[in-house]
């Protein structure tokens, strides 16, 4: 890439750019103007939102507030998200929030970190009713938001919550909230995990599983093996026919590519993710970088969760500066395997690495620990 390029546009500003902007505030090249294009003014930490739901954590002590990040990076804050991307002519459509939101952003380099989505349509035609009378997950900002309302309708009578998506953000958030209802809300509420079909996390070995499967018999949690079709109010239907009566439906099921990438031009993966190389940059658009759940690594596909999108962050500031001063960029192997701490509601948690796996107080507490550092090495003062 030659010389002269001069506006970094960093969409979302997910797990990767906090550290992109931790890194520009340390070193920003004079000829570089940045601009991050974020619909919020902080980032939710999702790994701490299970305990925010536990009451472990409040709504601010499980995010990062941008605004001092992006000032320390010199970077410019525009409030809205991308609708549209046109790889082309290197111009982003811009859905705003202010009246002074520009429709259209252009950009010499672009860096992608929106994370995953729910694609509506989709969701709408795999399971009516979904989007209208399910609480869910994703986006998560609006999911913190309106979680307390459910816990307000915990405190006032019993409840019947239904989980709607058994893999670990479905199952941590279920822990979560049996734990935070049964704590503070009206006794006699009821728990059920609806799988879709497969087992419960059926991306962990074996031994996590059972030990989820252990967990959630504890707590008295109904487990239905069973696909969900459709959700009414007051109703989720499931694929043999049955109801199950349910005041808090609540949908974690998987996540999509975002739709505005469909016409972008950029090489999309099966799914429709940003297909992205060894540098964490396009296959076919030398200028566009990505990281985390929006994009897919073409040499080496890994899961889609916040640990490599954590990872990713200092390759992907290296090699926009690398591609922004002409020089080579640098190679970054995603890691071969994970820590991953499952939390459990109570100040318990599942560990595991690899096939190794073990539980209890210490795991939460080690989780605890990664993650509240996560948060203060990019809170800057105000
Ligand atoms: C409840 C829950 C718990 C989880 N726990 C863990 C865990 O413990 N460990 C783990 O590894 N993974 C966990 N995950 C998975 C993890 O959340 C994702 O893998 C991770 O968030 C991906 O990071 P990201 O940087 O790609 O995107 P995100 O963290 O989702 O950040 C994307 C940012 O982009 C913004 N954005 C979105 N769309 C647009 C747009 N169109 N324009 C502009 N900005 C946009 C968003 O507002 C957000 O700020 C969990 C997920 C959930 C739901």
């Amino acid at each position: 890439m030659h010389h002269g390029i001069k506006k970094l546009l960093l969409l979302g500003a997910g797990h990767a750019h906090v550290h992109v902007l931790a890194s520009l505030a340390q070193h920003r090249p004079a000829d570089l103007d940045v601009t991050v294009l974020s619909p919020y003014d902080h980032q939710t930490y999702s790994g701490m939102t299970p305990g925010f739901v536990a009451g472990h954590y409040t709504a601010e002590e499980s995010r990062i507030a941008l605004e001092p990040l992006m000032k320390a990076a010199g970077a410019r804050w525009i409030q809205g998200r991308c609708v549209g991307l046109d790889a082309e002519h290197r111009t982003v459509s811009v859905a705003g929030a202010g009246i002074d939101t520009p429709p259209l952003l252009n950009y010499d380099l672009l860096s992608i970190d929106t994370g995953a989505t729910i694609d509506r349509a989709r969701l709408e035609a795999e399971m009516p009713g979904a989007i209208t009378h399910a609480l869910n997950v994703r986006p998560i900002e609006g999911f913190v938001h309106l979680w307390p309302q459910v816990m307000e309708l915990a405190r006032d009578r019993a409840v019947s919550l239904a989980m709607i998506g058994a893999g670990a953000a479905g199952v941590e958030l279920l822990f979560a909230a049996e734990q935070a209802i049964r704590e503070q809300g009206r006794p006699g509420s009821r728990f059920t995990l609806i799988t879709g079909g497969p087992e419960v996390v059926d991306n962990y070995p074996e031994g996590v599983r059972r030990r989820v499967l252990r967990q959630l018999k504890r707590r008295g949690i109904t487990v239905l093996r069973e696909a969900c079709t459709g959700v009414a109010e007051g109703t989720v239907h499931l694929a043999n026919g049955a109801t199950l009566a349910c005041d808090v439906p609540i949908l974690a099921v998987g996540t999509h590519a975002p739709p505005w990438l469909q016409e972008s031009g950029l090489a999309l993966s099966d799914q429709g993710h940003v297909l992205v190389n060894v540098f964490q940059q396009s296959t076919s658009h030398p200028e566009v970088f990505a990281a985390g759940d929006v994009a897919t690594r073409g040499d080496a596909p890994h899961p889609k969760s916040g640990v490599y999108a954590v990872r990713a962050g200092p390759a992907l500031s290296t090699n926009l500066l690398a591609a922004h001063e002409g020089q080579a960029l640098k190679p970054h192997p995603p890691p071969a395997r994970t820590l991953n701490l499952l939390s459990c509601g109570t100040r318990h948690a599942i560990a595991s690495y690899g096939p190794w796996h073990l539980e209890g107080g210490w795991a939460w507490h080690w989780k605890d620990r990664i993650d509240r550092g996560f948060i203060t090495q990019y809170t800057l003062p105000a």
